[in-house]
């Protein structure tokens, strides 16, 4: 490319406005979220932070630097968009939105990574996720018997029951959850009687907002939350897009709900004592919706709460992450494994997919003895009254 094309490039790209003004200005470059960020800790460079990320979305936005350089490329990949760097900012910056509008541009079209397309394919069809979902045994991944009462409970396949607009509480199954994970819809069904669950819902869009296709992650939440009444979400990463397009009160997360209810299970029994319970907060239930304390309140209930040193830490699934650059998931993930190793608990809780996933995966792959389950899968094992193992 010749220099006058370069700078008239660049030009352009000033001009196109990728990022929010407000929220690009918001930073004050005090270096508060530093400390709390995941990449950060691994390099110890200033580019690798929220802040140094804000540095070069001013200098894109400014037309100094090409967004599609290969410095900035890697900085809007190696972001595992885990917002740990928003509640300790003291200028509020939405860290997460300006990511979001980083990777709509850096990732649009041919240029987004090759092995994220199949996912969003997926998740954008309902007849796909629908299809998948009716493939998939409701108990594949559940190694324990639910209590057969409640709403939910039977057949084995979603419940068909039709939301009547009443602006009750439905319940989110989730794309990529009900395939590999059914347990958890089934088993939060069962905990929370009552509730709706539309068989005709698609996915939230959270997939697609963050990997870089906005519009369709704005549009498939509205799709979602079109009717009255409140989403129950057992899916931080869902939960938190969904409140961020229709608003914090259109959403709540399962704990919540448990809570409201006030109908928490008797204690779970392991070798006839309080079985020890950890949890591995999802980094967007706790970030982006502010949920930390009700699944420990939760989890206090059912067992010996023992608080994970690091939880509220991403454990390196954040969503694509995972897939799409294993080597740093694996690295973010490995203080986290040491700490569960020392603590040897009965149970490590989880209340998002991906960490379940990543989780799962790790616990086997270091033969501990401690069982990753979601919340309401624990919940369901408190509920049937037995003792595990
Ligand atoms: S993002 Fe917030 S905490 Fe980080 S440098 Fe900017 S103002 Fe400070
Ligand atoms: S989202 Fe997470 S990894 Fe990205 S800058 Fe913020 S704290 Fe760091």
């Amino acid at each position: 490319m010749t220099t006058e094309r370069f700078t008239e490039r660049l030009t352009e790209q000033r001009d196109q406005g990728f990022f929010d003004a407000e929220d690009l200005g918001t930073c004050i470059s005090c270096g508060f979220c530093l400390p709390s960020c995941p990449t950060y800790k691994l390099t110890g460079d200033e580019a690798s932070s929220p802040r140094g990320r804000i540095a070069l979305m001013r200098a894109i936005d400014h037309g100094e630097v090409d967004i599609f350089d290969a410095a900035a490329k890697e900085q809007g990949s190696f972001c595992l968009g885990c917002r740990a760097c928003e509640p300790v900012c003291p200028a509020e910056v939405p860290y997460g939105r300006l990511l979001e509008q980083l990777r709509d541009a850096q990732w649009k079209g041919r240029r987004r990574p090759v092995r994220v397309w199949p996912l969003l394919v997926f998740a954008r069809s309902r007849r796909l996720i629908r299809l998948a979902g009716s493939l998939v045994p409701f108990r594949r991944h559940a190694s324990f018997t639910a209590s057969g009462s409640g709403a939910g409970a039977g057949s084995g396949a979603a419940s068909d029951v039709a939301s009547d607009s009443t602006g009750t509480d439905r319940l989110m199954l989730g794309c990529f959850e009900r395939v590999l994970f059914p347990g958890v819809s089934r088993a939060a069904a069962d905990a929370l009687p009552g509730l709706e669950i539309p068989s005709d819902q698609g996915c939230c869009g959270a997939l697609h907002a963050h990997n870089g296709d906005l519009a369709t992650g704005t549009e498939l939440a509205e799709q979602l939350t079109a009717r009255p009444g409140r989403i129950v979400s057992t899916a931080g990463g869902c939960a938190a897009h969904l409140a961020a397009v229709a608003g914090r009160d259109r959403v709540a997360d399962f704990s919540e709900v448990l809570l409201e209810r006030g109908e928490l299970p008797g204690p779970l029994l392991v070798d006839g004592r309080p079985a020890r319970i950890g949890l591995q907060d999802s980094c967007h239930l706790r970030n982006g919706m502010g949920v930390s304390e009700a699944p420990r309140r939760v989890l206090a209930a059912l067992g010996e709460y023992v608080e994970v040193p690091g939880a509220g830490d991403c454990c390196g699934a954040a969503g694509t992450y995972a897939i799409l650059r294993r080597r740093d998931s694996r690295r973010v993930l490995e203080a986290k494994l040491a700490v569960l190793e020392e603590l040897d608990l009965d149970f490590v809780a989880v209340v998002n997919p991906g960490c379940q996933r990543q989780l799962i995966t790790a616990v086997r792959r270091a033969r501990l003895r401690t069982r990753v389950l979601h919340l309401a899968e624990l919940v369901a094992l408190a509920r049937a009254g037995s003792a595990a193992e």
